[in-house]
């Protein structure tokens, strides 16, 4: 069952409906026998509320957007602002989408970049333009130090100029240890936190992760709710099937929370046994949600924006859809990777890596480095494979990238 704080904010309504589908649906497909609900907590003060806290820091950001360097535009012109740096091939959960059933070969402890060489490698992208950072993993909050890199960002944007253009310091969590780590990241400086939930069910939770820890993740998304951070999104990877007859009940947690949901069309990674018929299209998606609240409205997206933005009116928070697969958003793709074994990738779904590690440890100067990060970039392709094709390419697992 959900914890009591869970279980006393649900609506009644929610309750039953749940209860209802759940009961149907793990009888079908899990024979697993009690159901369990849960939505989130009722925030007492919404982070779109924002706290005076908030609010000064979000004063000392510049607004205004630094001259971008050439080494961050690719050939097409897209110029890579936002970094996302995976902290830790390791990980509390084992999703069915991410991880491969056998697990995965871990790198050893001295092949993974160090606390010294992620702050490095961060402030180098920094200098040259990106304004927005994200940690990830594997899950980034069972490594230690994570407090200590923002820290140290944070910082550095408060009182360098050269930093002070990095507008964002967010994670990517699965949110099992968020409660616990909350109040130190928001010391050390956190923006913002992306939250996977898949499902609203307890015992589903379970089968997807293939680990306990639903309690703890909905106490997480609570906590993280009703902080001082500027954004909290939840994304939830939507499998025919499996969860996606609990996309109306997501959408419903909207009602009353300033939370935007984003609902990720199912990606093919190595390991993971996707198949085109278990991703769902967000097109289908959206008809789905249309089908109960007609009057759903598209929002204006920004212009990096990967998530389609929809509101249903009335409503306090947002959903959005990730459509990398059915409709790709390849053309405005400001990201670029490093992963926790310091490769540097320029496409999630591109096999090609450098190593920035090696290049650190093997004393390359600033300049060196800035070369190697531009002739990568140089190389990225106007556009993914497409996703049959890469269903058949070889890359990493999720778990080995970061999302
Ligand atoms: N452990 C953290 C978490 O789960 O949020 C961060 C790492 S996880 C790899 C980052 C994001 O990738 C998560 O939101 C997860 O749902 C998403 N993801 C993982 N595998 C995926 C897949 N096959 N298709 C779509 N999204 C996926
Ligand atoms: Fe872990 Fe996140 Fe991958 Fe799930 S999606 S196995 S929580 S890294």
């Amino acid at each position: 069952m959900a914890s009591k704080s869970s279980t006393t904010l649900l609506s009644g309504w929610l309750t039953r409906r749940l209860c209802r589908h759940f009961i149907s649906h793990i009888q079908k497909h899990y024979s697993t026998a009690t159901a369990g609900t849960a939505v989130l907590p009722t925030n007492q003060h919404s982070n779109h509320e924002e706290s005076a806290r908030t609010q000064s820091r979000r004063r000392q950001l510049p607004n205004e957007i630094k001259p971008l360097s050439h080494f961050l535009e690719d050939k097409f012109g897209r110029h890579h602002t936002y970094l996302r740096i995976s902290l830790t091939e390791k990980c509390s959960l084992r999703c069915t989408y991410c991880m491969p059933e056998e697990g995965v070969d871990l790198t050893p402890t001295n092949k993974l970049l160090s606390t010294k060489e992620i702050i490095e490698l961060a402030k180098l992208f920094v200098r040259t333009g990106v304004k927005k950072i994200r940690f990830t993993g594997g899950e980034p909050l069972v490594r230690r130090d994570i407090c200590d890199v923002i820290s140290e960002l944070n910082y550095l944007r408060k009182n360098d100029e050269t930093y002070a253009h990095l507008q964002m310091l967010g994670i990517t969590t699965n949110g099992v240890v968020l409660s616990r780590k909350l109040p130190g990241l928001l010391k050390a400086g956190l923006d913002s936190a992306n939250i996977s939930l898949d499902t609203l069910v307890p015992e589903k939770f379970t089968f997807i992760t293939r680990r306990n820890g639903f309690d703890k993740v909905m106490r997480g998304i609570k906590d993280a709710v009703e902080s001082d951070l500027r954004t909290v999104k939840i994304n939830n990877v939507v499998m025919r099937g499996l969860n996606d007859d609990e996309i109306c009940d997501f959408v419903q947690l909207t009602q009353h929370q300033h939370v935007d949901i984003r609902f990720i069309e199912y990606m093919p990674f190595d390991g993971n046994r996707w198949n085109s018929n278990k991703m769902v299209p967000f097109r289908e998606l959206l008809s789905k949600i249309k089908g109960k609240w007609p009057d759903i409205e598209k929002l204006q997206d920004s212009a990096n924006d990967t998530s389609k933005a929809y509101k249903v009116p009335g409503f306090k928070g947002q959903i959005g859809f990730i459509s990398s697969m059915s409709d790709h958003f390849c053309g405005t793709c400001n990201r670029v990777r490093i992963t926790a074994d310091g490769n540097f990738k320029v496409c999630l779904f591109g096999g090609n890596e450098i190593s920035l590690r090696d290049a650190l440890r093997s004393g390359k100067s600033e300049d060196e480095m800035l070369a190697i990060i531009e002739t990568a970039v140089k190389k990225k392709k106007a556009r993914h494979a497409g996703m049959l094709n890469l269903a058949e390419m070889k890359n990493r697992p999720m778990i080995l990238i970061g999302g």
